[in-house]
């Protein structure tokens, strides 16, 4: 599904290097989650996986579904099924919750040669979607994200996706700022669209999100490298004995 190749990303502004050979197989229906401490280089794999400007990518390739995604443009990405939920949903004022998503939407058929969906295909769509994900009403009538606890910005990211049924999900510390029901929300969410074509990379800090989203492979960053590959105990071993011990034997 997803496939990155030596990946090295610097800073396009300054000379900082943030990536330094990044390597991940990601194979259909299958969920991989990242660990690692902070600034090791998380969330720039997922911008540069999403097209974010401000990165030069100086070596090695991404692709998706074998085809190059460092090539397309953003919505082209998305229209070609990648989509990232952000560690910091921003505000869109003036931007109404239901007339955004119908627009995402719409433009993701549009670029596939689908028929736009009509308003009243799109209302039953989103009001069902929002109720399977204890979102009210009134939070999809609101402008996009304003007002909206952590909570509610981090739900709505899942209705996104719900929406959207990208094949390749990935979640940018998706849990930051969830109180445990809201963990349990958004995990729920996550796990309704596993399926055999489609394939998550779940980026988190703490272990517990991974109590509710089963991974079957977990990598720890740092440093932007992988330095380590295993199965769902590796992120026990983080929770009980932190990243210190992997940090010395990775190096
Ligand atoms: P993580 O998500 O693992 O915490 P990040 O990808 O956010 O790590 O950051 C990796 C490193 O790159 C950090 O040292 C961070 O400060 C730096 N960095 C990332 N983006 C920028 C940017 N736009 N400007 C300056 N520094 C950046
Ligand atoms: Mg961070
Ligand atoms: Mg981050």
């Amino acid at each position: 599904m997803l496939e990155i190749k030596n990946l090295h990303v610097k800073l396009e502004e300054e000379d900082k290097v943030i990536l330094k050979g990044v390597n991940l197989t990601i194979e259909p229906g299958t969920v991989h989650a990242i660990m690692g401490p902070n600034g090791s280089g998380k969330s720039t794999l997922s911008y540069v996986l999403a097209g974010r400007d401000g990165y030069e990518v100086t070596d090695g390739s991404a692709s998706l579904e074998g085809e190059d995604l460092l090539t397309m443009e953003p919505e082209e990405r998305a229209a070609a099924g990648l989509f990232l939920a952000f560690q910091y949903p921003v505000e869109i004022p003036g931007v109404g919750n239901m007339t955004f998503l119908r627009t995402a939407l719409n433009a993701q058929r549009k670029a596939r040669g689908e028929a736009e969906l009509s308003a009243g295909d799109f209302l039953k769509l989103a009001r069902s979607t929002a109720a399977s994900l204890k979102i009210d009403a009134d939070m999809m009538k609101r402008p996009v994200n304003v007002g909206f606890s952590g909570g509610e910005k981090k739900r709505n990211e899942i209705m996104q996706m719900a929406l959207l049924q990208p094949k390749m999900c990935v979640l940018d510390e998706t849990d930051s700022g969830l109180d445990v029901d809201a963990m349990k929300l958004v995990s729920e969410g996550v796990n309704a669209l596993r399926d055999a074509g489609r394939s998550f990379l779940v980026i988190t800090h703490y272990q517990r999100l991974l109590d509710h989203i089963k991974p079957d492979v977990v990598h720890i960053m740092a440093d932007g490298r992988i330095i380590q590959t295993g199965g769902p105990e590796l992120a026990l071993e983080v929770e009980n004995n932190g990243y210190a011990d992997l940090l010395a034997g990775g190096k």
